[in-house]
């Protein structure tokens, strides 16, 4: 779904695997350079249908099999037998956070200083899509991230920072901090215990490298702390407890569980969190 140069990429790389890519466009035309609708034109597998909006995703539980499409200038609706579809709507950088703060571009890109790291901040450097209207690639974003890394020693050392000092200042580094309420557990005979108690159970998978996590294990200490009696936290560091990431098929963080009776009862992941606080506002009450 997309009519810009997201979807037409995106339909490129798909066709290489997929026995056929449909591309539905809302308008009468791709927005997509001209260029790349030459080289979709030249792909018998690839089709275009224009003037189509989608109105349902269908499914059988298991995994999606059509589409209900609307003609938006006949408004006719048809129904589009697929397996997979893939949202190609464009990309919009999360630079909100940084406005007023640090200088972006009129697409929302963090403006660097050159081919360096720099944004318009003293101390302030930054890598990755953010900053890459053009490639958007996790190789690139990641060698961007080493750059930024060496523009902030550089930072540093231009300010007389060292290793000697580093090590003085070791006690005021940043130390994720679970809460009080939160019970930590670093492997399955520790998890076995705590769910023993029979007592419903939130089980957190994080890591001490994803911020994401940070902000809700200090969430869910809040909550723990009003719900001491009532339930349990529990917070699995995947980097101590492979075997549990195993079993719970974790494959993204945060992950987190409710646990009941030694059944999961519930499943939230990095794309529902919102469901999640929803569901932990009302947890036990
Ligand atoms: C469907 C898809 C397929 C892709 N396939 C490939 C591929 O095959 N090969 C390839 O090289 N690249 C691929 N990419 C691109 C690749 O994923 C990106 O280029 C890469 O992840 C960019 O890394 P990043 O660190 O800049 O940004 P991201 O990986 O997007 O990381 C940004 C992080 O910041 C977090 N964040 C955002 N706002 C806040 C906030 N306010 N507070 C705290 N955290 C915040 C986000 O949650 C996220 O974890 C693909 C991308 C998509 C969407």
């Amino acid at each position: 779904m997309g009519g810009g140069d997201a979807a037409a990429d995106k339909a490129l790389q798909l066709a290489a695997y997929a026995k056929k890519v449909t591309i539905l466009v809302r308008s009468s035309s791709m927005r997509a350079a001209a260029v790349v609708q030459e080289y979709l034109k030249a792909i018998p597998s690839i089709e275009v249908l224009y003037d189509v909006e989608v109105v349902e995703v269908q499914g059988n539980g298991s995994h999606v099999t059509g589409l209900k499409l609307e003609d938006t200038k006949t408004k006719k609706t048809s129904t589009l037998p697929i397996r997979t579809v893939y949202f190609a709507l464009g990309f919009s950088p999360t630079s909100q956070l940084f406005k007023g703060q640090l200088a972006i571009d009129n697409q929302g890109y963090i403006e660097l200083e050159c081919r360096t790291h720099k944004t318009s901040r003293a101390g302030v450097f930054a890598a990755g899509n953010v900053t890459d209207p053009f490639y958007q690639k996790a190789g690139y974003a990641a060698g961007m991230g080493i750059g930024a890394a060496l523009d902030s020693i550089a930072f540093l050392t231009d300010l007389g920072f060292s290793s000697i000092i580093a090590d003085q200042w070791k006690s005021r580094y940043y130390v994720p901090n679970m809460g009080s309420f939160v019970h930590p557990v670093g492997n399955s005979h520790e998890l076995s215990s705590l769910l023993a108690k029979q007592l419903p159970t939130i089980v957190l998978f994080h890591s001490h490298h994803c911020p994401v996590c940070q902000e809700i294990l200090r969430k869910i200490n809040n909550r723990a702390q009003q719900l001491k009696d009532a339930a349990l936290f529990v917070a699995v560091d995947i980097e101590k407890a492979p075997e549990l990431v195993k079993e719970y098929k974790v494959e993204r963080v945060p992950a987190l569980f409710v646990v009941e009776k030694g059944s999961v009862v519930h499943n939230f992941g990095r794309t529902n969190l919102d469901q999640f606080k929803e569901f932990l506002s009302g947890f036990a009450n």
